[in-house]
């Protein structure tokens, strides 16, 4: 973006700034050719077409995209009729997805503004809550209907030209978060906005505006009315794009992560040695550090992570109370996940390799024997390995055991034999000195 533009005239309703096309730095070079599809085959059939949202505001910040995002005065259908490759998809927001192989263009219809008494149904609001938004409207009304005034930016395909209602370029230019409308309204309307707030400003390195931070402190109670499903992909986004320390951090600095994991925070508050920060901090560090490598992550280790500490808690506390060790993990895996589950829905081809990464805790302990071979075959033992070492970073298990598990897994069958056998481990151990010795 270049400094041209005038820069502090109010914006007026209905006013918005355009920058035409030499006086902005978006070109059509660096956004991706499912998405210029798109927008000039709306075009073509005599609809309105804007790329907006993300893929705006990260190529005037001079980011690569993670994908673009498309607004047009065409309906769903409308949409649907043009594209055949095209899905239609939400009820509570209806979107059409059109895809081109691995690549989906997400179209959004103009949202109309409508009255908040939810009378039409159409769009439906319930306590402040917006249950239902699918009424049409036009590109004004779609933009302050949107969340942070960065992300209403338009990029029009018929000229090429930058259209600002909110006063997002002002902001984007300021490296600020500002919530579109009063704070408050607009969190009630929809409190994952909130997540996004610690999104935005964890991955733009944004302040946050003080009207718009304000109310992170004392709405999070707002997100257990959210569905447990759109949390669990909401949490995703902020924890597996690179930095989950910093939205960890966040989310906790506002008072929000008790909010999603109250039996987690129930041990961070309470903790007596530094471990479970430290833990969780090293668990997220670690996969943010994954993801900078460009290797895999799974949501299944993340959450072993984020809800370890009342897994172990309870764990010890059964063992305590005389359960066999194997048989109490088991029983802390189940107590804690039956807790999470309203809360934020884990599905079961995450929930259950989590559950397997912490019921093999235990058994890493086991050393002797046949017991070794049997557990490094296990489909889920390298998870498992690298949670112990995570843990013996954190100096809650024992490194030694970490150590060993490494070793093992480097060693001959020679030196596996070696390990696996309980009387050379028992001969080492040194002998009790006599007293006579001892005072000697
Ligand atoms: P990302 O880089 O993560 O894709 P994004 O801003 O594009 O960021 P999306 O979830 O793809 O985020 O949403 C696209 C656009 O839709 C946003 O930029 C914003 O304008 C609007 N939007 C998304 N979610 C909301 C919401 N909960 N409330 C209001 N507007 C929203
Ligand atoms: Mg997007």
């Amino acid at each position: 973006m270049q400094d041209s533009e005038p820069n502090s005239a109010p914006l007026r309703p209905g006013q918005p700034r355009v920058v035409p096309r030499p006086q902005h730095n978006i070109s059509r070079a660096n956004i991706s050719e499912s998405a210029l599809r798109v927008l000039y085959r709306l075009r073509q059939e005599n609809f309105q077409a804007h790329l907006v949202g993300g893929g705006v505001r990260d190529l005037l910040l001079g980011h690569e995209p993670k994908d673009f995002d498309v607004a047009t005065d065409a309906t769903p259908e409308q949409v649907r009729q043009v594209f055949r490759n095209c899905r239609l998809i939400g009820r509570r927001f209806r979107l059409a997805h059109v895809q081109f192989g691995r690549d989906i263009i997400e179209v959004a219809t103009f949202r109309g503004s409508g009255s908040d008494d939810g009378e039409s149904p159409e769009r439906q609001v319930r306590d402040g809550l917006i249950v239902r938004d699918n009424l049409y409207g036009t590109i004004e009304e779609d933009a302050l209907r949107r969340d942070f005034t960065i992300n209403a930016l338009y990029y029009d395909i018929a000229d090429l030209a930058l259209i600002d209602y909110a006063g997002g370029l002002e902001d984007l230019r300021a490296g600020r978060l500002r919530l579109i409308g009063d704070p408050v309204k607009r969190y009630r309307e929809d409190p994952v906005r909130m997540l996004r707030a610690v999104r935005f400003a964890c991955k733009l390195g944004f302040t946050i505006e003080p009207e718009t931070e304000r109310p992170l402190f004392e709405l999070g109670h707002l997100l257990r009315d959210i569905p447990a499903a759109r949390l669990f992909d909401e949490l995703l986004k902020l924890f597996h794009s690179g930095y989950g320390v910093a939205a960890f951090e966040k989310l906790r600095h506002y008072g929000l992560f008790g909010h999603l994991f109250p039996a987690t925070e129930a041990c961070l508050a309470q903790e007596d040695h530094a471990f479970p920060i430290t833990f969780v901090n090293r668990g997220l560090a670690n996969t943010d550090k994954r993801l900078a490598e460009d290797k895999p992550v799974t949501p299944a280790f993340l959450y072993a992570i984020l809800l370890w500490e009342p897994v172990r808690r309870r764990w010890e506390a059964l063992v305590a109370q005389g359960m066999a060790t194997t048989e109490a993990i088991l029983l802390a895996s189940a107590e804690i996940r039956a807790g999470q589950r309203p809360l934020i829905a884990i599905p079961k081809r995450f929930s259950l390799p989590m559950h397997e990464i912490w019921a093999l805790q235990p058994r890493l302990e086991q050393r002797d024997g046949k017991r070794p071979y049997r557990l490094i075959t296990h489909p889920r033992f390298r998870a498992a390995y690298d949670f112990l070492v995570l843990r013996a970073e954190a100096g809650e298990a024992d490194p030694e055991l970490a150590d060993w598990w490494t070793r093992f897994q480097e060693a001959s069958s020679q030196e596996r034999a070696r390990m696996t056998d309980p009387s050379p481990r028992r001969k080492r151990r040194p002998r009790r000195q006599k007293r006579s010795e001892s005072s000697a």
